[in-house]
């Protein structure tokens, strides 16, 4: 959303990661894999350093750069359950968090969050959405049934490269299932009985959500 001068800017001031996330961010830009930008980095390592969750619940994986990253950041008796479904990525996530030393630390449940998230039933303090943008309404019910009151829910990607705000006309047919479903999910969010949300145009759009 914001320009490309003043990303360049903001991410001028950016902590370093760690040289292991740093050479994995670096591998998963090379094949295409998708990981949060910098400035997403920044506000994730930010929310788990100030609200200290003990049970953090990640929906989309991939091959582990963010739950890697939360671990990281994280209290020492804090745990991470993270979900993928792709099965190309899942071995490649088992491995990065391996070889990050975080096997005791995060668990990766394989297979559709759809299901997944229906089976689970202890509550989370902090939740990140970051899968198929098209699902997060699907994921709902579900996310805040199992978000601990105090607890947190992030979710990434919410303004669609910028294309949220344009009329469904004005956008590509391939994207208009997704543009629709994201407007219900933000307008969900934003007027849910048990949410207090704030959509920030950080990175790719996020919206913040504490469970009342
Ligand atoms: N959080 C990751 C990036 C996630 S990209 C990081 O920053 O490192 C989104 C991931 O969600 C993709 O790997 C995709 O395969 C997965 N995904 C999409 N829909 C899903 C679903 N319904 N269930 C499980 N995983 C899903
Ligand atoms: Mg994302």
């Amino acid at each position: 959303m914001q320009d490309e001068r003043m990303d360049v800017f903001l991410n001028s001031f950016m902590m370093k990661q760690t040289d292991f996330l740093t050479n994995l961010e670096e591998e998963c830009i090379k094949t295409q894999v998708p990981v949060i930008r910098p400035q997403m980095q920044s506000l994730l390592r930010f929310l788990i350093t100030l609200h200290k969750p003990l049970r953090i619940l990640e929906v989309g994986c991939a091959i582990g750069y963010s739950s890697i990253l939360m671990a990281e950041h994280s209290l020492e008796e804090s745990h991470i359950t993270t979900i993928e479904k792709y099965e190309k990525r899942i071995p490649l996530a088992h491995e990065n968090i391996k070889a990050a030393g975080f096997e005791h630390k995060i668990t990766l449940l394989e297979g559709d969050a759809f299901e997944i998230l229906r089976e689970l039933e202890k509550p989370f303090d902090f939740i990140f959405m970051d899968a198929a943008k098209a699902q997060y309404i699907n994921f709902l019910p579900d996310v805040v049934r199992l978000l601990n009151p105090g607890g947190l829910l992030v979710s990434d990607n919410i303004l669609q490269e910028g294309d949220l705000l344009e009329s469904r006309f004005a956008v590509t047919r391939r994207n208009r299932t997704i543009h629709a479903r994201m407007r219900e999910y933000l307008y969900e969010i934003t007027h849910h009985k048990q949410l207090e949300t704030v959509i920030l145009p950080v990175g790719d759009g996020v919206t913040l959500s504490v469970r009342k």
